[in-house]
């Protein structure tokens, strides 16, 4: 018997237009392949544009991004950093490399995201913190008004990891540009996607500049190669900028599919005993990344998980806690229980772009049927 079509969790999808190979190709017309060009620069405006903010870097990646925030932020050797538990390990490797210390904070059921409680909390712990970085994961926003007042209280910066949330809007304001710095990814499974990729964005034009300076391996201008500084080599290719400058003519695109799907997964299994969606708050409106649910009953997440991959459909887990990780557990953690029982519970449902009513259908059919046993 051949297996049925794989149905993805969220990959790459391409303009329809083919908007991409077009700015590619202009790319290797001009043999402008090396980083830097038109593409990149153009990519860095429009995306500036989009998200409603005045400058942007291209990066190699989203760490490389969240990497440079944090040294902007000024975050050195032995500095704190509160950082949402609850994520992908990009998000603290960077405090890492910085050789700063993580401190955990635990997310809350009504965002998902960073609880504003535990944060306080954790000001008080330590005063001498240095930084907060604050996740938007799965396309939710996190309680930010709440947050960057806490930030500005104690005169802090605040990062914003909105990876995970382009096109996402808290009180009709593009997530990311709350913070003094903001980070995106386009990776390859990401709402947009570069093959990979980063940026980087602030209102601080100044250093913006100097992100850009550092990602460059912090050359100098001269004409001999002069360092002052560190330097990293992080900055995006101009063949890839042109990936992201086609992708984000179809960002809107993708949202409204993206919210299809999460519609249709809320009427089609919302009825089921002991599933619970993700937490919709009236300031969100959300990109709907990854549909993700909660499941309080008998069946498990992984009988749903093991069920589907069966069927060859992919779907996940929520992320596994930072402060669960043997790489992370020796540092801090400020909370309770919250983060560990969103992964314990949490499944994210197939979300993949590119898929069909009757691929949707397919989903949901197989899992209705392990609720009829
Ligand atoms: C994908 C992701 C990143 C890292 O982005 P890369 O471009 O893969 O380096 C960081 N944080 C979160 C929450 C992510 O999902």
């Amino acid at each position: 018997m051949t297996q049925p079509a794989r149905i993805f969790l969220s990959s790459p999808h391409m303009s329809d237009q083919g908007y991409e190979q077009q700015y590619v190709q202009e790319a290797f017309d001009t043999n402008w392949i090396a980083p830097l060009g038109t593409n990149v620069n153009e990519f860095e405006r429009e995306f500036a544009e989009k998200v409603h903010i005045k400058s942007a870097a291209a990066l190699s990646s989203g760490t490389a991004a969240i990497h440079l925030a944090l040294k902007a932020a000024g975050v050195g050797s032995g500095d704190i950093v509160f950082c949402q538990s609850l994520t992908f390990s990009a998000t603290a490797n960077p405090i890492i490399y910085q050789d700063a210390i993580p401190v955990f904070i635990d997310s809350d059921y009504k965002t998902w995201n960073m609880s504003p409680e535990a944060l306080e909390e954790a000001f008080h712990k330590y005063p001498n913190v240095k930084a907060v970085v604050v996740v938007h994961l799965y396309g939710l926003s996190a309680e930010i008004n709440r947050i960057k007042e806490l930030c500005d209280h104690y005169n802090v910066a605040l990062i914003e990891d909105a990876a995970e949330s382009l096109g996402t809007y808290y009180n009709g304001q593009q997530t990311g540009t709350f913070g003094d710095y903001g980070i995106f990814s386009f990776n390859g499974n990401k709402i947009i996607t570069t093959s990979g990729g980063g940026m980087l964005v602030s209102n601080n034009e100044e250093m913006i500049q100097k992100a850009r300076f550092w990602a460059t391996q912090s050359r100098e201008p001269a004409r001999h190669y002069e360092h002052k500084e560190l330097g990293y080599n992080y900055r995006m290719s101009n063949v890839v900028a042109g990936i992201g400058r086609g992708q984000l003519k179809v960002l809107d695109d993708r949202v409204n599919k993206k919210t299809e799907i999460y519609r249709h997964y809320i009427n089609e299994l919302s009825e089921l005993d002991g599933i619970q969606f993700m937490p919709e708050n009236n300031w969100d409106r959300p990109n709907y990344w990854l549909s993700s649910i909660l499941l309080q009953g008998s069946i498990r997440p992984l009988d749903l998980i093991n069920a589907l991959e069966k069927e060859n459909i992919e779907s996940r887990p929520v992320w596994k806690p930072m402060h669960l990780q043997p790489y992370f557990e020796k540092y801090d953690f400020v909370g309770t229980n919250v983060a560990e029982q969103l992964f314990l519970n949490g499944v994210c449902l197939p979300s993949d772009t590119k898929m069909k009513e009757e691929d949707l259908h397919r989903v949901t059919k197989l899992i209705k049927g392990l609720w009829r046993i």
